[in-house]
């Protein structure tokens, strides 16, 4: 099995504990191609491939509609999560570029996708209720990370999601990893 990135594995992560996930890899008999991007068929021999090249934001009804996108293509927000073109719509999720003070633009992912759905939600009630929508307050505090079902990575990270010196590995991490996908499935019901 190879794993091919582009870039770096594990981009968003300390060189500790990106050395890590390259030692776990090693042990799970993955081979990693760094700084190998992937442009055509003829790149890569293989009987299957998993592609798994990023996340990208599906707005194009959004535009259609008429709302102001951000440069990377989520529909812009202002910090109470309302269009910035269209105030009286709210968004969330990878669909809306949503940031705060304290972390700056949010990245694609369940972990904020849950935090601002539910400020936006907060604030439209409010709105329609005639209470007062509050400001996103939503800082960054670990990367999680599962590396099969014996291994995992908790990167703890800066408010604005740039890693620190503290990593979490091995067993103690795969609990912590459970224990957040648990939360947020709790959550999401
Ligand atoms: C393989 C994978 C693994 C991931 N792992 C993690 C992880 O470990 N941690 C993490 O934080 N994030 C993870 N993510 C990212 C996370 O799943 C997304 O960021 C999150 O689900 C975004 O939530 P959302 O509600 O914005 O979008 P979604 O969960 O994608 O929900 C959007 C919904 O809208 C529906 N929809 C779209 N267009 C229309 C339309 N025109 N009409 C009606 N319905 C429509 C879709 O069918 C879908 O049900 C992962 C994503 C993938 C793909």
């Amino acid at each position: 099995m190879a794993l091919a990135t582009a870039g770096t594995v594990g981009p968003s992560l300390s060189e500790k504990a990106r050395s890590h996930v390259r030692e776990v890899f090693r042990r799970l008999g993955v081979e990693l191609r760094e700084g190998s991007a992937v442009v055509a068929p003829a790149d890569i021999d293989a009987d299957a491939v998993m592609w798994t090249a990023s996340l990208r934001p599906n707005t194009e009804l959004a535009a259609r509609a008429g709302l102001t996108l951000g440069a990377d293509g989520r529909i812009a927000v202002d910090e109470y999560l309302r269009s910035v073109s269209h105030p009286d719509v709210y968004a969330a999720g990878d669909a809306a570029g949503a940031w705060s003070r304290q972390a700056g633009l949010l990245r694609m992912a369940r972990a904020t996708a849950l935090p601002v759905g539910t400020r936006a939600g907060r604030n439209a009630a409010a709105e329609l209720g005639g209470g007062t929508p509050g400001p996103l307050r939503f800082r960054y505090r670990a990367q999680v990370l599962s590396l099969g079902r014996r291994d995992g990575l908790v990167q703890m990270v800066r408010g604005d999601d740039s890693p620190g010196d503290r990593v979490v590995r091995g067993r103690l991490a795969v609990v912590v990893k459970e224990q957040v996908v648990r939360v947020l499935r709790s959550a999401a019901r």
